[in-house]
């Protein structure tokens, strides 16, 4: 059963589920309808028909009480109109000259068929139902005259005895009395005579009978109700206004099934014989034609209501639906939007309400779902940063130590286990202060707990730092930086205190203080500078330089040196400089300190080893000029015999001139001829002086841009004599165009003469045929180099280690000092000096030297630039012996 309704409950929600709302809205709405308007149907048909029951029976009672008063009316207007007839002239004349005998018994007169004269037809005029029977009665009750309308007589239970229905009193008297079993009215009055003698009673006798009834009734139609008179005793119908429909003497129970009864008494008439009721019947029938009306009526209306409360219940559906539809296309979109689900059910269509509650149960779990995400995130975010919190208090340099407000102990981490010395769980609850803080800062450190309690969190500056003493538990006092944060959990206050062990800072700010007395007491200049050019910084060593440069520690560095000092910030170099007072000269080197903004000023006197420099560059010239006069001393013999040949050419061109000037056979031009040449001889001859003169002059050193092949074919120039002495013809390889240098160019000759010299007494040792000299020079965009090679002995390798030093010499005349002095020279010039030699295949000197334009940056790096080797002799074998200055 219960498998049943699931599935019932299935298919209903499938068929729902298709269903598009505008449908179930019609659906919903007739069903709803039909049920209001069943229910209501069932209600109001009840109460309709119970006020309609009420109203009848109040509408009924009104009529039938109306049909009493007319019916009552009818008696009065019998009553009056027997007053008038017992009244009237006519009847009082008629019994005038009458004398009826009390005691006589006589037979009544009879009119059968027709009135009599003292009878006017008076019931007529007034609208009454003729009386079956009128007479005359005498004062004893005797029976006079008698009109009788029909055929029947009499009543014999009238007959019996008149006068007990009729009685003596002056007032006529209606009386409803029965007879035979009949209802009648009887109405009688006193009747005189003219002379006003009383002649007895009139009667007028109407029997209450169907016609009776219907007139009393007068105008009401017959249709509606009928009208009876009812013996109550016997519940039996007397008389009814329609006999045929009501029969007479039939029981009233007989009749309520079809006729709804109202009963009422009648006015009670003195001398009645019987008690009888007013009774109106209305047939059933009428009153449920009248009442199914009216239910017709008011069904009709709720069917109007219920139709219209469908369409406005369907109207409503509709258009809530079709809101609805929009809602759902939007929340569609939100949903694509804002959680990235799309609901596949929006795009099929169907019950818009299933589908937005589906909708909702979707998004109700992705929003659950997502809460439970975050949750379980934060959970694990809050297990992290615990982890972290711990792990951080783990590994933190510094104790972390947490008191209560009373400032005891309740939590630590293990460096201030390690800090303060104490066992596990040993200081736990313990009072902080005492156990730890020197005794002489204990108070300072209340007063900072004190201090950090005022601070409220989330104020700017929580923490209250400072520098106390702590007291490990074996008593060792140590310096510690302190720092208290208070917190505030769950209403209760607590502190972290961060205890740094400050023992090796203090240690190294001793140091830094002891160091710092390093500048105070270096005898020499110090100074800090910042990089506006402020002195910040001065030792008392640098209160010379500061008289110098007329400013004071404090004070502004000189515009000059401001520059040196930026020069030195922006490269980010230290840079040397020297500042040469006159009497002194200091050496400064511009140290920056470029994390600091400063820059370091050390400063050096270099008075004295400027002038021990001067000295000894001096020594050195004259030294480098004995040198040159011990070289030139044998350069001079060969310049001398060189001299011999233009002064032997000017003897000869003199003589010969003088010969033909004597002979007087001297033509002016041949003349002419000799005179030129001996001008040029003698130029020539001069030339050769005035070198000799430069070489041997003792001149300061002086620097000029020169040629470098121009200085190697001047020495050249100096030796041909030695050339052609030995037969060598030196083998010239020039790099092309100049080479510039800046040279001291006497100092330059020298070397290379030297170099040329010292190849030339090689060579001598040589076989005249296979002698070589060959001098190369090459240029780069920073370096000159010259070579000299020779194809001599070579130089062993043991002499190869000494060849530059001073009085190193194989020659018996020679000094040893050509080798050393060319390397002192090309020292001063930037420049080098090494040799090269394969033992027995020769020799080959190089030197090196800046280039004229390189002369800032080069400083004679030329070490790694190959030597110009395939200009010297060709084989010098595979071994080369190296040898530098
Ligand atoms: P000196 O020429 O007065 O001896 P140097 O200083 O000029 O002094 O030379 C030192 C020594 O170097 C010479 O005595 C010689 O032994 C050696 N020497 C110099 N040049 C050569 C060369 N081209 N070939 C072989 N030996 C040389």
């Amino acid at each position: 059963m219960k498998f049943r309704l699931t599935k019932l409950k299935h298919w209903v929600f499938r068929i729902l589920r298709r269903l598009p709302m505008p449908v179930i809205a019609i659906l919903i709405g007739l069903a709803a309808g039909f049920a209001v308007w069943g229910v209501l149907d069932q209600i109001q048909s009840r109460a309709v028909k119970k006020i309609f029951g009420e109203e009848l029976q109040a509408r009924l009672d009104l009529g039938s009480r109306e049909s009493l008063l007319r019916f009552n009316q009818y008696l009065t207007n019998y009553a009056a109109t027997t007053r008038l007839l017992a009244n009237h002239r006519r009847l009082a004349q008629y019994l005038e000259p009458l004398f009826w005998f009390p005691e006589q018994e006589v037979d009544p007169i009879l009119y059968e068929g027709f009135r009599p004269q003292w009878l006017p037809d008076f019931f007529g005029r007034n609208a009454l139902l003729a009386p079956s029977h009128v007479a005359l009665v005498d004062t004893r009750g005797q029976l006079r005259e008698i009109y009788q309308a029909g055929s029947d007589p009499l009543p014999a239970e009238l007959l019996k005895d008149t006068q007990q229905w009729l009685g003596d009193d002056e007032e006529v008297r209606p009386l409803l009395i029965r007879l035979d079993n009949q209802p009648y009215l009887l109405v009688s009055d006193r009747v005189e005579d003219n002379g006003g003698y009383n002649m007895g009673r009139l009667m007028v006798l109407v029997p209450i009978n169907a016609d009776f009834l219907a007139a009393s009734n007068g105008a009401v139609p017959s249709d509606r109700s009928v009208v009876a008179l009812i013996d109550p005793d016997a519940q039996r119908i007397l008389a009814s206004d329609e006999p045929w429909q009501l029969v007479p003497g039939t029981l009233v129970e007989d009749w309520t099934s079809n006729y709804l009864v109202t009963r009422q008494p009648l006015p009670a008439y003195a001398g009645s014989n019987w008690n009888m009721l007013f009774a109106t019947f209305v047939p059933q029938r009428s009153i449920k034609r009248m009442s199914r009306h009216t239910v017709y009526f008011e069904r009709r209306q709720r069917l109007v209501a219920a139709l219209v409360f469908i369409g406005v219940f369907t109207l409503v559906i509709y258009l809530v639906s079709a809101r609805l539809n929009k809602v759902l296309v939007r929340m569609s979109s939100f949903s694509q939007r804002a959680l990235g689900i799309e609901h596949p059910a929006f795009s099929r269509g169907g019950n818009q309400l299933l589908l937005l509650e589906e909708w909702i149960q979707q998004f109700t779990q992705l929003v659950l779902h997502a809460r439970e995400e975050m949750r379980r995130k934060h959970e694990s975010e809050m297990r992290a940063t615990e982890a972290l919190k711990a792990a951080i208090m783990e590994a933190s340099l510094d104790a972390i130590v947490t008191l209560n407000r009373d400032g005891r102990m309740i939590d630590y981490n293990p460096t201030a286990e390690q800090m303060l010395g104490f066992e596990p769980v040993q200081a736990l609850g313990e009072p902080f202060a005492e156990r730890f803080i020197a005794a002489d800062v204990v108070e300072r450190f209340q007063d900072m707990l004190s201090e950090s309690a005022g601070h409220r969190l989330g104020e700017h500056q929580t923490h209250v730092r400072g520098e106390l003493h702590a007291q490990r538990s074996d008593g060792l006092i140590f310096p510690i930086e302190l720092s208290i944060v208070p917190i505030d959990l769950d209403e209760q206050r607590f502190y972290t205190l961060y205890i740094h062990d400050i023992t090796k800072r203090k240690q190294a700010e001793r140091e830094i203080k002891s160091l710092a007395r390093f500048a105070s007491e270096s005898p020499n200049p110090i100074l800090r500078v910042n990089e506006q050019g402020l002195i910040v910084y001065a030792n008392a060593a640098s209160e010379p330089l500061l008289a110098y440069w007329e400013t004071t520690p404090q004070g502004q560095l000189p515009p000059l040196w401001r520059e040196t000092l930026a020069e030195a910030v922006h490269e980010g170099q230290p840079r040397e400089r020297e500042a040469d007072f006159g009497s002194h000269i200091f050496s400064l080197l511009f140290v920056p300190i470029q994390d600091l903004g400063y820059v370091n000023v050390y400063a050096r006197d270099i008075t004295a080893v400027r002038r021990a420099e001067q000295e000894s560059r001096q020594h050195q010239a004259e030294l480098v000029h004995v040198c040159r006069l011990s070289t030139m001393g044998e350069v001079a013999t060969g310049m001398a015999h060189e001299l011999n040949q233009p002064l032997a050419a000017i003897v000869n061109y003199a003589k010969g001139a003088s010969r033909r000037l004597q002979g007087g056979i001297g033509e002016t031009d041949a003349l002419v001829a000799a005179m030129s040449q001996i001008s040029s001889q003698a130029e020539r001859a001069g030339e050769i002086i005035r070198r000799l003169r430069a070489l041997v002059g003792k001149q300061p050193p002086i620097r000029s841009r020169a040629d470098l092949n121009h200085l190697v074919r001047e020495v050249c120039g100096f030796v041909e004599f030695e050339t052609e002495r030995l037969a060598v013809s030196i083998e010239l390889d020039l790099a092309e165009g100049e080479i510039p240098v800046d040279v001291d160019l006497v100092q330059i000759e020298q070397v290379l003469l030297n170099l040329v010299r010292n190849a030339l007494d090689a060579l001598s040792e040589q076989p005249s045929e296979t002698r070589r000299l060959a001098i190369a020079t090459r240029v780069s965009d920073s370096t000159a180099w010259v070579s000299v090679a020779d194809n001599g002995p070579g130089i062993p390798s043991s002499r190869m280690a000494r060849l530059f030093d001073p009085f190193f010499t194989t020659k018996e005349t020679g000094m040893g000092m050509g080798l050393p002095i060319s390397q002192t020279i090309l020292d001063n010039h930037e420049g080098r000096i090494w040799a090269e030699s394969s033992p027995g295949q020769g020799a080959c000197f190089f030197i090196s030297l800046p280039v004229w334009d390189a002369r800032e940056t080069g400083t004679g790096e030329a070490l790694s630039i190959p030597a110009p080797a395939d200009q010297g002799p060709a084989d010098r074998g595979p071994i080369r012996e190296q040898a530098s200055g």
